[in-house]
């Protein structure tokens, strides 16, 4: 079942509420955005610009405590934290390390302006959230040369806080230390992919997030807040390194629509980054679809789809939502997009081996791209397996077999590198943890 249906408005950025809280709660800053800082900073006697350096202190400079904020004279910080206010940016509290350099996190969402489902799970899985970051990519934001412009130039990220804590995090696979890395950076780009929600309800049967369910949804600074966490812990700097984002993590971002395009506002606006060097991934959920084809270019993530099958009866098997929104439903939503200069589609096609990777299903996708007569590329990517998921992995036959189909009937094709599988980063594989 699927959980509250997108609307169809266009997209505002959200106001958050600046009341006062009851009695006891926190009011997170971490989420909010220059204008509504300085909005407040005005409501408490302050100069508007205030809010710009509060905003510079929590996305530039990735503060964890109002105390480090220096550029605050100590009166307005005092007075901040009298009224409850605190950073609450959400903090990497578990750290797994694959073979192949990948890190999966577990993230701790402290926000207090959290949306809560009716019937929160009896643990405390709902209060972390999960974020892999893969050193050079593992292809999933490649294909097309549309995220050519750098991003903006950012000041110097430094967090005094954190540089002071940094230790050594052991190089091999598995549990590795919290605290931010202190090593060579060696990679030259980085990909971290991003969750919108905690759990999922898109119910695919390939997909181990789905059999949690969806828990709850992310807000915005908790969508914002895994990139910069990460981004702290990797000291990773807007203006020099070439950061990719995928929000394929965890839940289905266009369930979640109005957080989700709010955090990719935060992370163009506030921390610096660029639309185009980010990909939402989704299902198919067409009234998302419709509002995203309005955003606009300057804000807009490229567009990946979940098609995973070669026809409506295979896709309605393994993805129930296909019975809602079919392929064609779907096409016809992408159709309206405005695309950049060299901008594809991108189809995902997850592999299952004796189900969706035979030669015969590689030719139907090629008709199926090639008559949407959309700019499209296909990234394939082979299944990765998970406890209690009925599906066998392609073999590597059947994978050249299908990419090589693809590329001589003119589709162009990318087959993604399964990352971090050995800690359960892979794709489809979040949420493993909170099983063990
Ligand atoms: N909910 C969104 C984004 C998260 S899933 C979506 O479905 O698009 C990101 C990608 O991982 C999707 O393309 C999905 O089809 C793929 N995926 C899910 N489970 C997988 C698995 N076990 N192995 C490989 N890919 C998987
Ligand atoms: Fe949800 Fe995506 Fe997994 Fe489907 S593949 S259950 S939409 S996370």
């Amino acid at each position: 079942m699927l959980t509250p249906a997108v609307t169809r408005e266009s997209s505002h950025p959200v106001r958050l509420d600046l009341a006062a809280p009851a009695s006891g709660s926190r009011r997170p800053l971490f989420g909010l955005d220059a204008e509504v800082l300085a909005a407040h900073m005005e409501k408490i006697g302050q100069s508007a610009w205030r809010g710009q350096q509060l905003a510079h202190a929590l996305y530039r400079q990735w503060v964890t405590e109002i105390d480090e904020i220096s550029t605050l004279p100590r009166k307005v910080r005092r007075a901040l934290a009298g009224e409850g206010w605190t950073v609450d940016r959400p903090q990497i509290v578990q750290v797994f390390r694959s073979v192949d350099g990948t890190e999966r996190y577990l993230i701790k969402c402290q926000n207090g302006n959290r949306e809560q489902v009716p019937n929160p799970p009896p643990d405390s899985s709902a209060e972390t959230v999960e974020t892999v970051w893969m050193p050079d990519g593992d292809g999933g934001e490649a294909g097309d040369s549309s995220d050519g412009l750098e991003m903006q130039p950012a000041a110097r990220a430094s967090s005094e806080g954190e540089a002071t804590k940094m230790r050594n995090a052991s190089s091999a696979p598995g549990l590795a230390a919290v605290l931010p890395v202190r090593q060579r950076k060696t990679w030259t780009r980085a990909t971290i992919c991003v969750s919108s929600q905690v759990g999922c309800a898109v119910n695919c049967q390939f997909c181990l997030t789905a059999r949690l369910g969806l828990q709850r949804n992310l807000n915005a600074g908790e969508i914002a807040g895994q990139v910069v966490a990460v981004m702290a812990r990797h000291g990773v700097q807007p203006g020099r390194d070439r950061l990719n984002l995928v929000f394929m993590g965890m839940g289905e971002p266009f369930l979640n629509y109005d957080a989700f395009m709010a955090a990719v506002r935060l992370l163009v606006h506030e921390v610096g980054l660029s639309p185009q060097r980010m990909t939402v991934s989704t299902s198919g959920i067409v009234p998302g679809i419709e509002r995203f084809a309005q955003e606009p270019p300057e804000l807009r993530p490229k567009l990946a789809i979940s098609l995973n099958a070669p026809n409506d009866a295979i896709r309605s098997a393994i993805m129930p939502i296909n019975g809602k929104w079919p392929i064609q439903a779907v096409m016809d939503a992408v159709r309206p997009m405005r695309l950049r200069p060299h901008e594809r589609i991108t189809f995902e096609y997850v592999l299952l081996g004796g189900v969706t990777d035979r030669p015969e299903h590689a030719r139907e996708v090629a008709r199926l791209v090639r008559r949407s007569g959309l700019p499209a590329k296909v990234n394939l990517i082979a299944w990765n397996p998970g406890p209690g998921l009925d599906y066998a992995m392609p073999s590597a036959e059947s994978v050249d077999v299908f990419q090589e189909i693809l590329a001589v009937a003119g589709v162009p094709v990318y087959l993604r590198q399964p990352r971090g599988r050995d800690i359960y980063a892979a794709c489809g594989q979040l949420k493993r943890t909170i099983e063990e």
